[in-house]
């Protein structure tokens, strides 16, 4: 709602006196009021922005808080330190506050599935909110609750006397114009409260993990300041039953039988869109790596991944005494075991 720092929006610097304050509020309130501007709602927003700006300005407190959370104003102090406001920190002293408090951070989870094809995911969020019941203000009751009614924020009221009619005090803002304030008992002055949010966020195939995704104006209203932030977005890629990630590419391991081996076979393998079939030619190596070219995760400015299929020969941890048995007849069959010479020894290979 409130974008420029509260002095501006009082059109004061950030030395203004407190009574400069008061004064400049009283001005602006009067001819921003929206009694004033029943059909113009940039007149009721910038209203809205005095009147909070003032709430927080005119109260020692608040704006010891506030100047101590925003440490950016312009030209730096010079003799502050002899201020005869007491407990009263120069925003200059704080510089290790980081007023960014504004900016949203999550982080949202996805399956290799969902990052391939991209998504757009609802996600909730509480984030801090103008206060509703305020406008914003902090101020009980509002934007209408800030002009003196009786005196219609002039400060003085006709009165009849004697010698006709003259201009007296209004008695009941004592002639400030302005009526007492109170802080707004929904978000205690605060002019925010967290409201719940639901977002949606979409995510583009392949969107780069190590980059966050920046929704514009998303995050919250900063303390005091009233500047909104951004949602930060990040990515988390879960763990896939079957793939193995390394960067972009994806790896599957998978293993074949002794019969596959000799016979050779077919292998059939998942990808994130479909399983593939790859064929395993008769006594080819006994474990290899068969690449599927562009079938890992999809990039988004490069080709996309490949997936390597990792296959090995799968040898039995045990057997059993019939496995054994025709184990033992294939071995004394003529060529199955390995020939040694007569010493026992393997000659080297020609
Ligand atoms: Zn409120
Ligand atoms: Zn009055």
């Amino acid at each position: 709602m409130f974008e420029k720092n509260l002095y501006q929006v009082l059109e004061l610097s950030w030395r203004s006196p407190e009574s400069k304050v008061r004064e400049s509020y009283r001005r602006l309130a009067k001819s921003l009021h929206p009694d004033l501007h029943p059909n113009n709602p940039q007149a009721t927003e910038q209203f809205k922005e005095v009147a909070h700006a003032y709430w927080v300005l005119s109260d020692p407190e608040r704006r010891k808080n506030y100047l101590l959370d925003h440490p950016r104003f312009d030209p730096p102090p010079t003799s502050r330190k002899t201020s005869a406001q007491p407990g009263f920190t120069s925003p200059r002293q704080k510089t290790n506050v980081k007023p960014d408090q504004a900016d949203l951070h999550i982080r949202i989870h996805l399956t290799l599935e969902e990052y391939a094809v991209g998504i757009i995911k609802s996600i909730r969020i509480d984030r801090w909110e103008g206060c509703p019941a305020c406008e914003g203000t902090g101020i009980a009751g509002g934007v209408k609750s800030v002009i003196c009614t009786v005196c219609n924020g002039e400060g003085s009221v006709p009165n009849l006397t004697g010698i006709g009619l003259a201009m007296i005090p209004c008695r009941r803002c004592e002639g400030t114009g302005l009526q007492s304030l109170s802080a707004c008992s929904m978000c205690i002055g605060k002019g925010r409260v967290i409201i719940p949010q639901t977002i949606e966020v979409k995510i583009p195939a392949g969107h780069p993990e190590n980059e966050a995704i920046i929704l514009k104006n998303q995050g919250q209203l900063d303390t005091m300041d009233c500047d909104r932030g951004d949602l930060k977005v990040s990515i988390n890629l879960k763990d896939h039953h079957y793939f193995e990630r390394q960067g972009k590419d994806l790896k599957y391991y998978c293993r074949i039988s002794l019969l596959q081996w000799v016979e050779g076979c077919e292998l059939k393998a998942p990808t994130l869109d479909g399983p593939v079939v790859l064929k395993i030619p008769p006594l080819s190596k006994p474990s290899g790596i068969l690449k599927v070219r562009g079938r890992g995760l999809p990039q988004k400015a490069a080709d996309p991944g490949n997936l390597f299929v990792h296959y090995t020969l799968h040898l039995p941890d045990g057997l059993t005494k019939k496995q054994f048995n025709l184990l033992r007849k294939l071995h004394e069959t003529p060529g199955f075991a390995p020939q040694t010479d007569d010493q026992g020894f393997f000659p080297r290979k020609a």
